[in-house]
């Protein structure tokens, strides 16, 4: 089971919802291909400044997107953290 990831969560940088719906204690949950807001090494590498959620639960969706968890993968190559409590397969 892996942690489910709010916008308090990062990949790298923070994530950044599309969804203003579903959340986990008051934080909206992030789905595949949400934003990843720009961070470092950008701009010197500039997938860190435009990345997104490449990967996410095929069981576990909101609105028929699957929900980010922790491990999951951002175009830029970094992972993604998950919330305290809330837990997919
Ligand atoms: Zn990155």
């Amino acid at each position: 089971m892996l942690r489910i990831s709010t916008n308090e969560n990062t990949a790298g940088g923070r994530l950044v919802e599309s969804q203003p719906f579903c959340f986990i204690g008051n934080k909206p949950i992030i789905r595949q291909g949400d934003l990843v807001f720009p961070h470092l090494p950008c701009p010197d590498q500039p997938q860190h400044c435009a990345a997104n959620m490449m990967t996410a639960s095929i069981v576990t969706y909101v609105a028929n997107i699957g929900v980010v968890r922790e491990s999951d993968l951002a175009s830029c190559g970094h992972v993604a953290d998950g919330n305290l409590f809330v837990y997919s397969i």
